[in-house]
């Protein structure tokens, strides 16, 4: 073989391991459905983790719930060095706060920090609640095991955390246990208005909320569809974004809406067997969930959870009526599911945290010509960066262009009118940022 032909050769290999990382599959595959049962299990079998519930008893209620929440993120830590800073985040929620806050009440939130090597201040987030309800809302007694609502996404959270200990990533990842979600999102709010006084730079927040049922209330089954919730645009946007958007687009693509399109097309390239659902609206219709107080603070943060609910297993006293098994009960958790649905959130925050930070200040021009051109400052520890453009019509980035460590580029011969552009940061493992749609607009 010449040189010439083993440079060539050598190129190839690395423009296709550009395209995947073999690192991923192997934390798809590390996500244990036999862990996530007996955390499921130990968290239902708490009686109640209600937001109101007794926190002095080491078997019942939420104060033995959050200390165990702790406990097994810092054996975690052991097992990995002490990699995770863990520790309780709190405020105290004053009574009559809103209806469901009878008297004043702590909200704990348990946090274990996997603190990066390049950028300790940026954080990808996978969120879940240790918190559950019956059928009345301040009901704080009565059983309410949550084994899907929401055991799944904590324990989701902790598998999560055992799995990328593993490995050092540039970014930190936060594997939280929210509280108060039932109560009012107060956990959420809590960690959120923490986060801005800490002045952290969050990627993205995954929150998970009910990632283990697979039989819907319609009847139909399906073990590999799932759901990702978005806003469309955040709540925090000025008078003159609003404007801007008018004229430029911009209406289905805020920064929630591109960390869905980045969990829908990781989920599509590491785990082609399973079936993201791009839903474009903040929740279910008027439902709520952790995800929306960081949204209401200017952060990016999606909803991820089954696609068929069964409302008859949710905020459910357990009993018999007309037939019908009412109640949140670990019978009616499908734990590979939950296992799949973990590793989607892995191997999504595994990229986000392997990838540079996006582009900043990216504009766009190309009014009245024939060309679209974008431009954008550099970041660091990008090797390059990616045009992408879509259909106005369509969800996803289905068009996309490696350009080089360069800051602007025209595609040449493409209409600025009739595609929605965006860029994205290129890492040396060909991880890659959020697409960044452009901010502003240049002659
Ligand atoms: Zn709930």
């Amino acid at each position: 073989m010449t040189k010439y032909a083993t440079l060539l050769l050598l190129g190839v290999l690395t423009m296709t391991q550009a395209q995947t990382d073999p690192r991923m599959y192997d934390i798809a595959e590390a996500v244990s459905a036999e862990r996530l049962e007996k955390d499921v299990t130990i968290l239902a079998n708490f009686g109640t983790r209600h937001t109101l519930s007794d926190t002095v008893s080491d078997t019942r209620g939420i104060g033995a719930a959050r200390r165990w929440v702790k406990q097994e993120f810092e054996s975690i830590s052991r097992d990995c060095n002490n990699c995770l800073e863990v520790f309780y985040q709190k405020d105290l929620v004053k009574e009559g706060a809103n209806a469901r806050i009878p008297f004043d009440v702590w909200v704990v939130n348990v946090v274990a920090v996997q603190r990066g090597t390049k950028y300790p201040n940026r954080f990808v987030i996978m969120s879940g609640d240790i918190d559950s309800r019956a059928s009345e809302a301040n009901n704080y007694t009565i059983d309410a095991p949550g084994a899907n609502d929401n055991a799944t996404g904590i324990a989701g959270a902790l598998e999560a955390a055992r799995v990328l200990s593993n490995y050092t990533f540039e970014s930190s990842i936060i594997y939280t246990g929210l509280s108060g979600e039932e109560q009012g999102l107060f956990g959420g709010a809590g960690l959120a208005a923490y986060a801005k006084e800490q002045g952290w730079e969050i990627i993205g927040v995954l929150n998970n909320d009910m990632i283990g049922n697979i039989t819907g209330v319609n009847g139909v089954i399906s073990n590999r569809d799932f759901r990702i919730f978005s806003e469309p645009v955040p709540p925090t946007e000025t008078e003159r974004e609003r404007t801007m958007r008018r004229f430029y687009g911009g209406e289905v693509d805020g920064i929630s809406r591109q960390l869905a399109r980045y969990v829908h097309k990781t989920t599509q390239t590491y785990m082609p067997e399973m079936n993201p659902m791009l839903i474009y609206r903040l929740d279910r219709f008027g439902r709520g969930g952790h995800h929306r107080p960081f949204n209401d603070a200017g952060f990016a943060g999606i909803r991820i959870m089954e696609a068929h609910e069964n409302y008859t297993q949710q905020h459910q006293d357990i009993r018999v009526e007309d037939g019908i098994a009412y109640g949140d009960v670990l019978e009616h958790v499908n734990f590979d599911y939950a296992a799949k649905l973990t590793a989607v959130n892995a191997i999504s925050m595994a990229a986000l945290a392997w990838a540079p930070p996006a582009p900043e200040n990216v504009q766009i021009g190309g009014i009245v010509e024939p060309s679209a051109k974008l431009k954008w400052d550099k970041v660091p520890g990008a090797v390059g960066y990616k045009i992408y453009w879509r259909d106005t019509t369509s969800p996803t980035w289905d068009y996309s262009r490696a350009v080089g460590d360069v800051s602007e580029h025209t595609l040449e011969g493409i209409v600025i009118d009739n595609s929605f552009f965006g860029v994205a940061a290129v890492g040396k493992d060909g991880h890659e940022s959020v697409v960044v749609f452009p901010g502003g607009v240049f002659r």
